[in-house]
């Protein structure tokens, strides 16, 4: 087929995250027959899959609607179905590039296909930033105490009143110091320098936490336990020192980077660190008329699934009326 005959979707959604299939379900019920684009399976499991950063993830605790807790696989799949149920059709496909300096919109697909659309949704996530150790990624996995996000997972029966280590030294890592200090019996904050780069406030707040222990000029070097945390391998970063830290749960806090790549700056508005921006208050709407964002590609701020998934709620009612005052219904 070539490019003039390609049909023209109404409403195409990027990413299959809380954020992308809550934006389906809304779509598919406004009989805009979405099609999702929900990324190919990788085989690093630190960068985003079909699901999204969910699927890394063992208890949600804190999602409404689960009482007991679900597991986060488990949890993704189930909103997928009920976004199958209205009838959303899935590519397990990435989206590579986006053309929105013409109406309709062009994306280009990685299996090469080409895809119009007259409005799109864009929920690509933002991955959490790990160390990068083979049983980091493995304890973090298979539930074994090892987490980026402190308010997703601090509050787990696990964790309380044991030692626990938090790595980075910015405002996320501080503000999730303080937050594991409510369960933990210590709070370990390793960092690499001899000083933490978060605001002076923030840094304050942490040190004068008697719960707090600052571990200065120190890098992790490996995750201890088979199925569980035991303790960290710690090497100073000033004499080459290694040293064991026996802690019960590990939490990186040391950035995240939004999916936004596939997208050019010269044509959507981001910010510094690459979060798509939205520029009316309160609307889902980017900097192009027509092109909707919803979740953690746009939030570095909450970082939550339901926050996400309101999100995508919101983006996929913002779609529906903007295409009913195109005449596209
Ligand atoms: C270890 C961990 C534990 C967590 N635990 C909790 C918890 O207990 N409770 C809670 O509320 N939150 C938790 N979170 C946070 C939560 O996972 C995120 O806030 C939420 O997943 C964000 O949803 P999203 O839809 O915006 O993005 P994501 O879930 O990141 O999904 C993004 C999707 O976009 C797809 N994608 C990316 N780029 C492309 C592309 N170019 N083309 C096609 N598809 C693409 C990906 O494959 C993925 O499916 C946790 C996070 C982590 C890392």
């Amino acid at each position: 087929m070539n490019e003039q005959n390609t049909p023209i979707e109404k409403i195409v959604i990027i990413g299959s995250g809380p954020a992308g299939w809550t934006a389906a379900i809304y779509a598919a019920r406004a009989n805009l027959s979405p099609v999702v684009y929900e990324g190919i399976p990788k085989q690093n499991p630190s960068l985003v899959l079909p699901g999204g950063q969910l699927m890394l993830t063992t208890e949600v605790d804190n999602f409404p609607g689960y009482p007991e807790g679900v597991e986060g696989p488990q949890l993704m799949n189930d909103i997928k179905k009920q976004a199958l149920r209205f009838e959303t059709r899935i590519k397990s496909l990435d989206v590579d590039t986006c053309d929105f300096t013409q109406r309709p919109f062009t994306l280009n697909v990685s299996d090469g296909s080409v895809v119009k659309a007259h409005c799109v949704i864009i929920a690509t996530g933002a991955t959490a930033n790990w160390i990068g150790l083979d049983n980091e990624m493995r304890l973090a996995r298979s539930g074994g105490g090892v987490s980026a996000c402190a308010v997703c997972d601090g509050a787990l029966p696990v964790f309380r009143d044991q030692p626990l280590a938090i790595v980075g030294g910015g405002d996320s890592a501080m503000e999730e110091a303080s937050y594991l200090t409510k369960f933990a019996s210590k709070v370990y904050v390793i960092h690499r320098r001899d000083e933490f780069r978060a605001s002076k406030i923030m840094a304050q707040r942490v040190l004068d936490n008697p719960k707090c222990v600052p571990v200065w000029n120190s890098v992790v070097t490996d995750v201890l336990g088979e199925d569980k945390i035991s303790g960290l391998q710690l090497k100073d970063t000033k004499t080459g020192e290694e040293s064991t830290l026996d802690v019960k749960g590990l939490f990186v806090a040391i950035g995240h980077t939004p999916a936004t790549k596939f997208l050019d700056p010269e044509q959507i508005l981001l910010d510094d660190k690459g979060y798509i921006q939205m520029p009316v208050p309160h609307q889902s709407m980017t900097s192009i008329e027509g092109v909707f964002v919803a979740g953690d590609c746009a939030d570095s701020l909450y970082r939550q699934a339901i926050t996400a998934a309101g999100m995508g709620c919101k983006s996929a009612i913002d779609a529906e009326r903007w295409l009913a005052d195109q005449g596209i219904h």
